[in-house]
């Protein structure tokens, strides 16, 4: 497939957010075909118009990479650095000062107590107004938070943590199991990174799911792990951060799809005052 006008301006306009919900790309997609009728290639599927992008931006070392919102369940794309190791490569338009506190937040989540790879919103605010830089006031750690939180780095969670949003599960996979080898875990089914789900409770099992990635198994094979076969009806628990979700919230948001016009399609600010209203959160 050749490589048109119809690519670069997609890549354009995918670079200006370098994050996306599949939703979003589907549009943009759309609104491209219609507004270029004198590219007479004929109108790929997605897929394979985005594997033409991919081709191009391989010696680059970047790619555009899809992964599932954990919690939501929705498809999300980024733009990955491929080769990227460190965060000061992939966050770069930080300040130094605040490179070191996004660092050391990503370590807390990453190594924090019980596994539950979240942080407190008090706890992450001392933490950024600690290490971002000694004339950082509380009211500039608190901005820098809702920075992360916009970047799409960072979600906060409506019981008031901080966790890991897929962009960074999605850019950040090669730091984060070079750094902590110990505290990752992988799916078992997909073989991401999984920061929340469930886990098979056989003590000689335990093997660890996302929520959607469980669900897409049960729907096929009902009623066993995919790892040891055995019962997984009433013999499995909430894995992380996903124990963190408010009981009402958590079956509604895994079958939940915002409708595009929404401020926050991909969910990645899932306590902010619209989205935790019964009439989103229960659609
Ligand atoms: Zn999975
Ligand atoms: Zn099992």
């Amino acid at each position: 497939m050749a490589y048109t006008d119809r690519h670069r301006l997609f890549l354009q306009n995918f670079l200006v957010q370098r994050y996306m919900p599949q939703v979003a790309v589907e549009q943009l997609y759309d609104t491209i075909v219609q507004r270029t009728p004198q590219d007479n290639s004929t109108s790929a599927p997605l897929e394979e118009f985005l594997y033409a992008i991919n081709r191009k931006l391989d010696p680059l070392s970047l790619e555009l990479r899809r992964t599932q919102h954990q919690l939501t369940g929705d498809k999300v794309w980024a733009l990955v650095n491929t080769r990227g190791d460190d965060i000061a490569q992939l966050a770069t338009h930080y300040s130094a000062g605040k490179l070191t506190a996004f660092k050391k937040l990503v370590e807390a989540i990453m190594t924090a107590k019980d596994g539950n790879y979240c942080l407190g919103s008090t706890a992450s605010l001392s933490l950024v107004q600690r290490e971002g830089s000694s004339s950082m006031s509380k009211q500039l750690a608190q901005e820098f938070l809702g920075e992360l939180v916009n970047d799409h780095w960072l979600v906060l969670s409506e019981g008031g943590h901080y966790t890991l949003a897929p962009r960074a599960i999605l850019e950040l996979q090669t730091y984060l199991k070079d750094e902590y080898p110990e505290w990752i875990q992988e799916c078992h089914l997909c073989k991401d990174l999984v920061t929340m789900g469930l886990r098979c409770d056989y003590p000689d099992c335990n093997a660890i799911l996302h929520v959607y990635c469980a669900q897409r198994y049960q729907s096929l094979q009902q009623n066993e792990c995919p790892a040891c076969r055995r019962e997984w009806a009433d013999r499995h628990t909430e894995f992380g951060a996903q124990a963190l979700i408010p009981q009402r919230l958590r079956q509604s948001r895994l079958h939940h799809h915002m409708p595009t016009g929404t401020p926050d399609p991909d969910g990645s600010r899932l306590s902010s005052p619209s989205s935790s209203s019964p009439a989103s959160s229960l659609r």
